[in-house]
Protein backbone atom coordinates (compact mmCIF):
# COMPACT_ATOMS: atom_id res chain seq x y z
CA UNK A 1 0.00 0.00 0.00
CA UNK A 2 1.29 3.42 -1.13
CA UNK A 3 1.63 5.95 2.10
CA UNK A 4 0.14 9.43 1.71
CA UNK A 5 3.13 12.54 1.45
CA UNK A 6 1.78 13.56 5.11
CA UNK A 7 1.86 9.61 6.61
CA UNK A 8 5.38 8.88 5.03
CA UNK A 9 7.21 12.44 6.64
CA UNK A 10 4.77 11.65 9.91
CA UNK A 11 6.42 8.00 9.89
CA UNK A 12 9.78 8.13 8.67
CA UNK A 13 11.02 11.50 9.33
CA UNK A 14 9.57 13.38 12.43
CA UNK A 15 11.35 11.92 14.94
CA UNK A 16 14.96 11.79 13.95
CA UNK A 17 17.44 13.14 16.05
CA UNK A 18 17.50 15.19 19.35
CA UNK A 19 15.43 17.95 20.05
CA UNK A 20 18.24 20.86 21.31
CA UNK A 21 18.14 23.88 20.12
CA UNK A 22 14.68 23.32 17.87
CA UNK A 23 12.06 25.48 19.00
CA UNK A 24 10.19 23.66 16.46
CA UNK A 25 10.67 20.66 14.10
CA UNK A 26 8.81 19.00 11.51
CA UNK A 27 5.21 19.72 10.90
CA UNK A 28 5.32 23.06 9.63
CA UNK A 29 5.94 25.89 6.92
CA UNK A 30 9.34 26.20 8.25
CA UNK A 31 11.96 24.70 11.38
CA UNK A 32 12.65 27.31 14.46
CA UNK A 33 16.04 27.10 15.60
CA UNK A 34 17.59 28.70 18.35
CA UNK A 35 20.51 30.61 17.30
CA UNK A 36 21.14 33.46 20.02
CA UNK A 37 19.38 34.73 23.01
CA UNK A 38 16.93 37.29 20.73
CA UNK A 39 17.04 35.27 17.43
CA UNK A 40 16.19 32.46 15.92
CA UNK A 41 16.58 31.28 12.78
CA UNK A 42 13.71 29.95 10.08
CA UNK A 43 14.42 27.02 7.61
CA UNK A 44 12.75 25.46 5.02
CA UNK A 45 13.53 24.04 1.60
CA UNK A 46 11.25 22.87 -1.49
CA UNK A 47 11.85 21.04 -4.97
CA UNK A 48 10.31 22.01 -8.13
CA UNK A 49 10.59 19.14 -10.77
CA UNK A 50 10.47 19.99 -14.61
CA UNK A 51 7.07 17.78 -15.73
CA UNK A 52 5.94 17.60 -12.16
CA UNK A 53 5.95 21.67 -10.70
CA UNK A 54 6.33 23.32 -13.80
CA UNK A 55 6.05 22.13 -17.76
CA UNK A 56 9.55 20.76 -19.48
CA UNK A 57 9.72 24.15 -21.58
CA UNK A 58 9.06 26.31 -19.09
CA UNK A 59 11.11 29.37 -19.83
CA UNK A 60 14.32 29.56 -17.58
CA UNK A 61 13.52 33.00 -15.80
CA UNK A 62 10.02 31.54 -14.75
CA UNK A 63 11.21 28.42 -13.61
CA UNK A 64 13.66 30.59 -11.79
CA UNK A 65 11.18 33.05 -10.13
CA UNK A 66 8.45 30.00 -9.45
CA UNK A 67 11.32 28.43 -7.25
CA UNK A 68 12.30 31.57 -5.08
CA UNK A 69 8.87 33.28 -4.66
CA UNK A 70 7.44 29.56 -3.66
CA UNK A 71 10.29 29.24 -0.73
CA UNK A 72 9.46 32.68 -0.06
CA UNK A 73 6.37 31.57 1.05
CA UNK A 74 6.86 29.51 3.44
CA UNK A 75 8.75 32.19 5.09
CA UNK A 76 6.08 34.68 4.59
CA UNK A 77 4.38 31.98 6.59
CA UNK A 78 6.58 31.81 9.29
CA UNK A 79 6.37 35.70 9.69
CA UNK A 80 10.15 35.16 8.84
CA UNK A 81 12.71 37.64 7.30
CA UNK A 82 14.12 35.63 4.11
CA UNK A 83 17.83 36.36 4.50
CA UNK A 84 19.71 33.76 2.85
CA UNK A 85 19.49 30.86 0.25
CA UNK A 86 21.09 27.50 -1.30
CA UNK A 87 19.98 26.24 -4.26
CA UNK A 88 20.77 22.81 -5.52
CA UNK A 89 20.84 22.76 -9.47
CA UNK A 90 20.50 19.53 -11.50
CA UNK A 91 20.49 20.23 -15.09
CA UNK A 92 20.27 17.92 -18.03
CA UNK A 93 23.14 19.85 -19.78
CA UNK A 94 24.89 23.22 -19.00
CA UNK A 95 23.62 25.62 -21.67
CA UNK A 96 24.73 28.99 -21.44
CA UNK A 97 21.87 30.81 -22.10
CA UNK A 98 19.50 28.93 -20.20
CA UNK A 99 21.99 29.26 -17.16
CA UNK A 100 21.75 33.11 -18.04
CA UNK A 101 18.47 33.85 -18.13
CA UNK A 102 18.02 31.72 -14.75
CA UNK A 103 20.44 33.30 -12.79
CA UNK A 104 19.67 36.95 -14.01
CA UNK A 105 15.86 36.16 -13.16
CA UNK A 106 16.81 34.79 -9.43
CA UNK A 107 19.55 37.44 -8.91
CA UNK A 108 16.25 40.30 -9.12
CA UNK A 109 14.33 38.42 -7.34
CA UNK A 110 16.59 37.49 -4.66
CA UNK A 111 17.58 41.69 -4.47
CA UNK A 112 13.69 42.31 -4.79
CA UNK A 113 13.06 40.65 -1.59
CA UNK A 114 16.37 41.26 -0.06
CA UNK A 115 17.81 37.55 0.04
CA UNK A 116 20.86 36.29 -0.97
CA UNK A 117 22.04 33.07 -2.23
CA UNK A 118 25.06 31.65 -0.58
CA UNK A 119 25.69 28.16 -1.95
CA UNK A 120 24.21 25.25 -3.19
CA UNK A 121 25.17 21.94 -5.31
CA UNK A 122 25.66 21.27 -9.28
CA UNK A 123 24.85 18.50 -10.83
CA UNK A 124 23.75 16.59 -14.10
CA UNK A 125 20.03 15.11 -14.40
CA UNK A 126 16.62 15.81 -14.71
CA UNK A 127 15.95 19.32 -14.61
CA UNK A 128 15.00 19.91 -11.01
CA UNK A 129 15.98 22.76 -8.60
CA UNK A 130 15.66 22.77 -4.76
CA UNK A 131 16.14 26.13 -2.71
CA UNK A 132 16.69 25.95 0.87
CA UNK A 133 15.75 29.31 2.42
CA UNK A 134 16.80 30.59 5.78
CA UNK A 135 15.34 33.42 7.70
CA UNK A 136 15.09 34.80 10.77
CA UNK A 137 12.69 36.19 13.63
CA UNK A 138 13.10 37.58 17.22
CA UNK A 139 13.04 34.77 19.20
CA UNK A 140 9.17 34.20 20.18
CA UNK A 141 7.52 35.64 17.40
CA UNK A 142 7.40 32.85 14.38
CA UNK A 143 3.81 32.49 12.92
CA UNK A 144 3.32 29.04 13.25
CA UNK A 145 0.16 26.51 12.60
CA UNK A 146 -0.71 25.03 15.62
CA UNK A 147 -1.44 28.69 17.85
CA UNK A 148 -5.18 28.71 17.16
CA UNK A 149 -7.70 28.74 19.80
CA UNK A 150 -11.11 28.16 19.45
CA UNK A 151 -13.36 31.32 18.69
CA UNK A 152 -10.45 32.91 16.42
CA UNK A 153 -11.48 34.12 13.23
CA UNK A 154 -10.07 33.06 10.01
CA UNK A 155 -8.66 35.21 7.60
CA UNK A 156 -6.90 34.85 4.25
CA UNK A 157 -5.03 37.20 1.85
CA UNK A 158 -5.44 38.00 -2.06
CA UNK A 159 -7.52 36.04 -3.86
CA UNK A 160 -7.81 32.00 -3.92
CA UNK A 161 -8.07 29.75 -7.26
CA UNK A 162 -6.27 31.21 -9.75
CA UNK A 163 -3.19 28.67 -8.77
CA UNK A 164 -5.42 25.99 -9.64
CA UNK A 165 -7.37 27.62 -12.50
CA UNK A 166 -3.21 28.54 -14.28
CA UNK A 167 -2.92 24.47 -14.37
CA UNK A 168 -5.34 24.95 -17.16
CA UNK A 169 -3.39 27.15 -19.53
CA UNK A 170 -0.96 24.30 -19.99
CA UNK A 171 -3.60 21.36 -21.36
CA UNK A 172 -4.89 21.62 -24.72
CA UNK A 173 -8.28 23.10 -25.50
CA UNK A 174 -7.80 25.84 -23.16
CA UNK A 175 -10.26 28.46 -23.58
CA UNK A 176 -8.67 31.63 -21.82
CA UNK A 177 -8.54 34.70 -23.60
CA UNK A 178 -4.99 35.95 -23.89
CA UNK A 179 -5.20 38.47 -21.44
CA UNK A 180 -6.79 35.99 -18.95
CA UNK A 181 -4.11 33.69 -19.88
CA UNK A 182 -1.56 36.42 -19.11
CA UNK A 183 -2.98 36.75 -15.63
CA UNK A 184 -3.10 33.20 -15.15
CA UNK A 185 0.76 32.64 -15.61
CA UNK A 186 1.78 35.48 -14.24
CA UNK A 187 0.21 34.10 -10.81
CA UNK A 188 1.95 30.43 -12.12
CA UNK A 189 5.51 31.81 -12.35
CA UNK A 190 5.43 34.95 -10.41
CA UNK A 191 3.29 33.98 -6.82
CA UNK A 192 3.45 36.98 -4.79
CA UNK A 193 4.99 36.27 -1.44
CA UNK A 194 3.19 37.95 1.38
CA UNK A 195 6.78 38.24 3.28
CA UNK A 196 5.36 41.80 4.50
CA UNK A 197 1.78 40.42 5.64
CA UNK A 198 3.72 37.63 7.33
CA UNK A 199 5.88 40.45 9.29
CA UNK A 200 2.67 42.53 9.85
CA UNK A 201 0.99 39.39 11.62
CA UNK A 202 3.99 38.81 14.41
CA UNK A 203 2.11 39.11 17.38
CA UNK A 204 -0.99 39.49 16.18
CA UNK A 205 -1.89 36.23 14.68
CA UNK A 206 -2.58 33.32 16.68
CA UNK A 207 -1.30 31.15 13.64
CA UNK A 208 -0.43 31.15 9.85
CA UNK A 209 0.19 28.73 7.04
CA UNK A 210 0.83 29.58 3.03
CA UNK A 211 -2.08 28.06 0.92
CA UNK A 212 0.14 25.82 -1.46
CA UNK A 213 -2.07 22.42 -1.28
CA UNK A 214 -5.67 23.92 -1.38
CA UNK A 215 -7.41 25.79 1.37
CA UNK A 216 -9.40 22.69 3.02
CA UNK A 217 -5.79 20.92 3.18
CA UNK A 218 -3.95 24.07 4.70
CA UNK A 219 -6.99 25.18 6.87
CA UNK A 220 -6.98 21.69 8.08
CA UNK A 221 -3.06 21.68 8.80
CA UNK A 222 -3.93 24.93 11.17
CA UNK A 223 -6.72 23.27 12.96
CA UNK A 224 -5.00 19.53 13.50
CA UNK A 225 -1.59 21.19 14.42
CA UNK A 226 -4.30 23.46 17.48
CA UNK A 227 -6.20 20.26 17.74
CA UNK A 228 -9.57 22.27 16.57
CA UNK A 229 -11.51 22.33 13.84
CA UNK A 230 -13.24 25.40 12.13
CA UNK A 231 -16.00 26.40 10.31
CA UNK A 232 -15.22 28.12 7.04
CA UNK A 233 -17.88 30.76 5.23
CA UNK A 234 -18.00 29.47 1.56
CA UNK A 235 -19.53 32.56 0.05
CA UNK A 236 -16.50 35.19 1.86
CA UNK A 237 -13.56 33.07 0.13
CA UNK A 238 -12.08 36.26 -2.00
CA UNK A 239 -12.10 35.00 -5.97
CA UNK A 240 -10.84 37.26 -8.94
CA UNK A 241 -14.39 38.39 -9.89
CA UNK A 242 -12.86 37.78 -13.58
CA UNK A 243 -12.65 34.30 -12.48
CA UNK A 244 -16.20 34.25 -11.55
CA UNK A 245 -17.35 35.32 -14.45
CA UNK A 246 -15.32 32.41 -16.58
CA UNK A 247 -15.35 29.20 -14.70
CA UNK A 248 -18.76 27.44 -13.44
CA UNK A 249 -19.66 27.53 -9.98
CA UNK A 250 -18.44 23.80 -8.98
CA UNK A 251 -14.88 24.23 -10.93
CA UNK A 252 -14.54 27.30 -9.03
CA UNK A 253 -15.12 26.27 -5.98
CA UNK A 254 -13.19 22.64 -6.45
CA UNK A 255 -10.04 25.16 -7.46
CA UNK A 256 -10.74 27.58 -4.55
CA UNK A 257 -11.18 24.26 -1.52
CA UNK A 258 -9.09 21.98 -3.29
CA UNK A 259 -6.60 23.63 -6.02
CA UNK A 260 -3.59 24.70 -4.20
CA UNK A 261 -0.87 26.58 -5.81
CA UNK A 262 -2.22 30.47 -4.65
CA UNK A 263 0.79 30.72 -2.02
CA UNK A 264 -1.63 33.02 0.08
CA UNK A 265 -1.72 33.24 3.89
CA UNK A 266 -4.28 31.54 5.87
CA UNK A 267 -4.13 32.83 9.11
CA UNK A 268 -6.02 32.94 12.76
CA UNK A 269 -6.79 36.24 14.88
CA UNK A 270 -7.43 35.69 18.45
CA UNK A 271 -10.78 38.12 19.32
CA UNK A 272 -9.07 40.31 21.21
CA UNK A 273 -7.07 41.47 17.75
CA UNK A 274 -9.96 41.30 15.69
CA UNK A 275 -10.76 45.07 15.66
CA UNK A 276 -6.90 45.66 15.30
CA UNK A 277 -6.70 43.53 12.17
CA UNK A 278 -10.07 44.30 10.70
CA UNK A 279 -8.94 48.03 10.90
CA UNK A 280 -5.83 47.63 8.55
CA UNK A 281 -8.12 45.38 6.32
CA UNK A 282 -10.66 48.82 6.24
CA UNK A 283 -7.87 51.06 5.53
CA UNK A 284 -6.22 49.12 3.02
CA UNK A 285 -2.88 48.20 4.76
CA UNK A 286 -3.56 44.44 5.07
CA UNK A 287 -5.14 43.02 1.84
CA UNK A 288 -6.90 40.27 3.90
CA UNK A 289 -10.93 38.54 4.17
CA UNK A 290 -12.39 37.01 7.41
CA UNK A 291 -13.58 34.03 5.81
CA UNK A 292 -14.88 32.27 9.21
CA UNK A 293 -13.97 30.73 12.62
CA UNK A 294 -12.13 28.25 15.04
CA UNK A 295 -13.94 25.55 16.90
CA UNK A 296 -13.38 23.41 19.51
CA UNK A 297 -15.39 20.19 17.17
CA UNK A 298 -12.47 18.63 14.69
CA UNK A 299 -12.67 18.63 10.86
CA UNK A 300 -13.75 21.47 8.95
CA UNK A 301 -17.38 22.69 8.09
CA UNK A 302 -18.45 24.48 5.29
CA UNK A 303 -21.34 26.65 5.49
CA UNK A 304 -22.91 28.17 2.10
CA UNK A 305 -24.47 31.70 2.35
CA UNK A 306 -27.66 30.52 4.18
CA UNK A 307 -25.87 29.31 7.00
CA UNK A 308 -26.22 25.14 5.98
CA UNK A 309 -23.60 23.00 6.05
CA UNK A 310 -21.96 22.30 2.52
CA UNK A 311 -20.74 18.67 2.15
CA UNK A 312 -17.37 19.28 -0.02
CA UNK A 313 -14.83 16.46 -0.50
CA UNK A 314 -11.72 17.72 1.08
CA UNK A 315 -9.21 17.23 -1.62
CA UNK A 316 -5.79 18.97 -1.22
CA UNK A 317 -3.04 18.19 -3.51
CA UNK A 318 -0.63 15.42 -2.19
CA UNK A 319 2.41 13.82 -3.61
CA UNK A 320 2.19 9.78 -3.76
CA UNK A 321 -1.94 9.84 -3.98
P1 LIG B 1 5.07 23.07 2.75
O1 LIG B 1 3.86 22.79 1.88
O2 LIG B 1 4.84 24.20 3.70
O3 LIG B 1 6.35 23.21 1.97
P2 LIG B 1 5.15 20.26 3.16
O4 LIG B 1 3.73 19.89 2.99
O5 LIG B 1 6.08 20.09 1.99
O6 LIG B 1 5.22 21.79 3.66
O7 LIG B 1 5.78 19.48 4.38
C1 LIG B 1 5.09 19.39 5.62
C2 LIG B 1 6.11 19.30 6.74
O8 LIG B 1 6.86 18.10 6.64
C3 LIG B 1 7.13 20.43 6.77
O9 LIG B 1 7.40 20.76 8.11
C4 LIG B 1 8.35 19.81 6.13
O10 LIG B 1 9.55 20.41 6.61
C5 LIG B 1 8.26 18.37 6.59
N1 LIG B 1 8.91 17.40 5.67
C6 LIG B 1 8.58 17.12 4.38
N2 LIG B 1 9.35 16.16 3.86
C7 LIG B 1 10.24 15.81 4.83
C8 LIG B 1 11.32 14.90 4.91
N3 LIG B 1 11.65 14.11 3.89
N4 LIG B 1 12.04 14.86 6.07
C9 LIG B 1 11.71 15.65 7.10
N5 LIG B 1 10.69 16.53 7.11
C10 LIG B 1 9.95 16.61 5.99
MG1 LIG C 1 4.05 26.07 3.31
Amino acid sequence: MSLSEFALIKQYFSSVGGVEGVALGVGDDGAVLDISPDQQLVVSVDTLVAGVHFPQDAAPEDIAHRTLRVNLSDMAAMGADARWFTLALTLPQAEPDWLQAFSEALAEDAQHFGCALVGGDTTAGPLSISIQMMGTVSRGQALVRGGAQAGDGVYVTGTLGEGAAALQVFSPGCSYNDSQREVLLKRFYRPEPRLTVGRKLRGVASAAIDVSDGLLADLGHIAECSGLGAELQLQQVPVAPWLAEAVNPDQLQSWILSGGDDYELCFTVPESKQSLVDGMIHRGELLATRIGLMTSEPGIVCLDAEGQVQTVARKGYQHFN
